[in-house]
């Protein structure tokens, strides 16, 4: 069964986990973003996971309320309610969470330690490769 730690493996050991702090400010955090070509961000305290921003709370938050990002801190905008996953929780069960919640981000928590990010991209991905390679065993054994 696919697993978080496999997707973080796929993604590369080396992947680095971009982060922002709570006082930093928002347009800090979009830059950030449009830089890495990632659409959320874990807000750090030092060590400790303290909330996530993303792209939507740029525009809910931000834009649709005429705000300023430069401004605004990204704690005045983050979600501070953090749902995160382990790296041996199911691919399965990480989209039905997603899908639950409507979010598409979720950090990776290895006991209190970040170790990753999985997007809702990143679950669609490693369920379509998982049906490739099913697709293409039971063509070979058609095949005899
Ligand atoms: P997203 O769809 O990931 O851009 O996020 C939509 C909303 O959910 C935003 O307000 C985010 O701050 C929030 N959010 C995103 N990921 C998470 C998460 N893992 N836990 C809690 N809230 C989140």
């Amino acid at each position: 069964m696919l697993r978080v730690l496999h997707l973080l493996a796929e993604k590369g050991k080396l992947m680095q986990v971009w982060t922002i702090e709570a006082t930093q400010s928002v347009l800090d955090a979009v830059r950030l973003m449009a830089e890495k070509h990632i659409g959320a961000l874990p807000v750090m305290q030092g060590e400790q996971l303290i909330g996530i921003i993303t792209e939507r709370d740029y525009a809910r938050k931000i834009i649709l309320h005429g705000k300023s990002s430069a401004d605004t801190q990204v704690q005045e905008i983050m979600t501070t309610e953090v749902l995160t996953v382990r790296p041996d929780d199911t691919v399965h069960f990480c989209m039905q969470m997603m899908t639950e919640k409507r979010f598409r981000h979720m950090p990776v928590m290895d006991h209190d330690k970040l170790i990753g990010m999985i997007s809702i991209g990143d679950l669609v991905k490693a369920v379509i490769d998982e049906q490739q390679q099913t697709i293409a065993q039971l063509e070979r054994y058609i095949a005899g």
